[in-house]
């Protein structure tokens, strides 16, 4: 053998190696991802100390007055109480700081809202998980992936207008690794809300799977997807819509809402 094959011969083995390595790596992500009992719910946006909630809202008063990040500093809790009574563990993350609202950082502390507290929570971060993956709000997707989890759901609403509109194409935006959750989510929303209490003209839910991370969230549903976790966004009502703002607005419907993610999240962990 001259010293050139040999060369040759070394270089294709340890490339070999790199690869098999590779795939243990992987497999090891893969079987982690799969067998984690681990759920992590993002609450979106963040909440300014003097603005206040930073995501959509109802355009005025008429029929009700919500807001994303207020709303689910309120009602996460209830989707994690169905997530831990079904046996699983649950942590709620915000990419922001503790909200200066009484009623909100009240809910925070009892439900163990862990803030990640994002320097510029209107700045773009690159993934510490997945340097290729960058977006507003990525801190916080970078800790739900710390935590080895087994699904993570981005809390929010929808709203496509500044005025009241009635529109009801709601979805479950999620990544590729994310279809089944997305799906079990979506039939228990079908069942259990979409026109069973929050009128929704016979439109059931959709699922849309994202992986253009120029789209909002994209990035983070990619990230979670290279780690192999299932990740969905839920935008399933619009805070523009009369219907379902009236519906939301009233605190038993809201625990009913928030209580339907989680049971989505349960049945697609229980036949994973
Ligand atoms: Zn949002």
């Amino acid at each position: 053998m001259t010293r050139f094959t040999m060369k040759r011969l070394l270089i294709a083995l340890s490339a070999a190696a790199i690869l098999l390595m590779g795939g243990c790596v992987q497999q090891q992500m893969q079987k982690q991802a799969l067998e984690s009992n681990v759920v992590v719910l993002d609450i979106g946006h963040y909440y300014h100390p003097e603005r206040g909630g930073q995501g959509a809202r109802t355009p005025d008063a008429r029929y009700g007055v919500i807001e994303e990040t207020d709303f689910w500093y309120r009602y996460a809790g209830y989707v994690k109480k169905v997530v831990q009574d079904a046996g699983y563990q649950c942590i709620i993350c915000n990419r922001g700081s503790m909200p200066t609202k009484a009623e909100l950082a009240e809910a925070a502390r009892k439900n163990e809202v862990v803030h990640v507290n994002t320097p510029v929570p209107t700045g773009i971060y690159r993934s510490r998980h997945h340097p290729n993956r960058m977006a507003v709000g990525m801190l916080s997707a970078d800790f739900a992936l710390d935590q080895r989890p087994g699904a993570v759901i981005f809390l929010h609403h929808n709203s496509n207008a500044a005025k009241w509109l009635v529109y009801n194409k709601g979805a479950f935006y999620c990544n590729e690794r994310g279809v089944r959750l997305a799906n079990t989510m979506a039939e228990v929303m079908n069942r259990d809300i979409l026109d069973h209490g929050m009128p929704n003209n016979g439109v059931p839910c959709g699922v849309v799977l994202r992986n253009n991370g120029r789209q909002g969230g994209g990035d983070w549903l990619n990230t979670c997807n290279e780690s192999y976790v299932p990740a969905v966004i839920t935008e399933v009502s619009f805070l523009s819509n009369p219907e379902h703002a009236k519906y939301l607005s009233k605190h038993a419907n809201a625990i009913q809402f928030a209580e339907a993610i989680g049971r989505g999240i349960v049945e697609y962990m229980k036949k994973r």
